[in-house]
């Protein structure tokens, strides 16, 4: 089912994003961790795309069984790094082939060594590129990524938004935001994103803070902020850490309830194929 469908029921989505791992074990690892997650009916779950298309076949593979075995819906992520337009056909023919109707469309971070995101010959520069090219030839439902807080290679929030509106309009269905801690953040996102016309589903990406330092480097990676007042939460706790994971669930659970009674269309987990904490958010939601 497209997820566009399910965005227009009037409960919230709940989606789990994992990514494909590198060895045996760590499949067997992340196939418990969906087992785990499945009670809680996560409208659908999504799986990325490594840099250079390094994960081309394993994500394929991977949302296809995940539909079709799991019978959990799924949503494929799919970039533009080092691929030709050839190329990503033959990866839409064999989501198609899979029975997959989502799809994240994503330029894509550089290559590791890489500093810059240079685009292929006979390929695409931008993500928006990417979806109106999906559009024209194919019927999937595509999501495409948002950043609240500004993309990293673009200081100018308002020429972020407007590259963001092309985007959009270039047959964008949905939004999944990048992570974020403070929800001030969010709900400006969302005023300025209207104000320019963008009216689709923009669904907030969360991540709890499980571990302290993963969390700092995430965030300075992608550009996100830690506040202090939040960084404070965790004074005289950092080696201890049960506490700092009981600290960074309990602030994800206050963010997704205001979220959503705010408003917001659903959340998307970054589970870092781990289930406990999601599955701890969820049930204090729910309950
Ligand atoms: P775009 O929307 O193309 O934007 C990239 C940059 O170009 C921005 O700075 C934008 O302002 C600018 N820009 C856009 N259009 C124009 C234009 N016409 N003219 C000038 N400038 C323009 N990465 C992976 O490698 N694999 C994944 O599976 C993956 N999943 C993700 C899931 C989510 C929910 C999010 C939020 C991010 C994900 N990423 C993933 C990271 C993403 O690939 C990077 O953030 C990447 O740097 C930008 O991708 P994009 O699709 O947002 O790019």
């Amino acid at each position: 089912m497209k997820i566009s469908e399910k965005l227009k029921s009037r409960s919230p989505v709940f989606s789990f994003e994992f990514f494909p791992p590198k060895d045996e074990e760590g499949f067997q690892g992340l196939f418990e961790t969906i087992e785990k997650l499945k009670p809680a009916n996560p409208s659908f779950v999504s799986v990325t795309y490594g840099a250079g298309g390094s994960t081309r076949s394993k994500t394929v593979d991977l949302v296809g069984k995940i539909k079709n075995e799991i019978g959990i819906e799924s949503m494929a992520h799919l970039t533009c790094v080092g691929h030709q337009k050839e190329e990503i056909v033959l990866v839409l023919e064999s989501l198609k082939k899979c029975g997959i109707e989502n799809i994240l469309a994503l330029r894509g971070d550089p290559p590791k060594g890489e500093e810059q995101f240079v685009k292929t010959k006979g390929g695409f520069g931008y993500a928006s590129e990417l979806t109106s090219f999906i559009k024209s030839k194919f019927l999937f439902c595509i999501g495409a990524a948002c950043y609240p807080e500004g993309h990293i290679e673009c200081p100018d929030l308002q020429k972020d938004m407007d590259n963001l509106k092309r985007k959009v309009d270039s047959g964008v269905d949905f939004l999944i935001t990048q992570l974020f801690f403070d929800n001030r953040h969010y709900f400006d996102f969302v005023r300025r994103a209207e104000k320019e016309g963008i009216n689709i589903p923009i669904i907030p990406g969360i991540m709890p803070i499980l571990n302290l330092r993963q969390s700092q480097r995430f965030t300075k990676m992608c550009g996100a902020s830690l506040s202090d007042s939040l960084l404070a939460k965790f004074d005289g706790f950092k080696d201890n850490l049960d506490k700092v994971r009981e600290i960074g669930i309990n602030h994800a659970i206050e963010q997704c309830r205001e979220l959503l009674l705010s408003g917001a269309p659903g959340i998307h987990f970054y589970t870092l194929n781990k289930s406990k904490a999601t599955l701890a958010i969820l049930e204090n939601l729910r309950g």
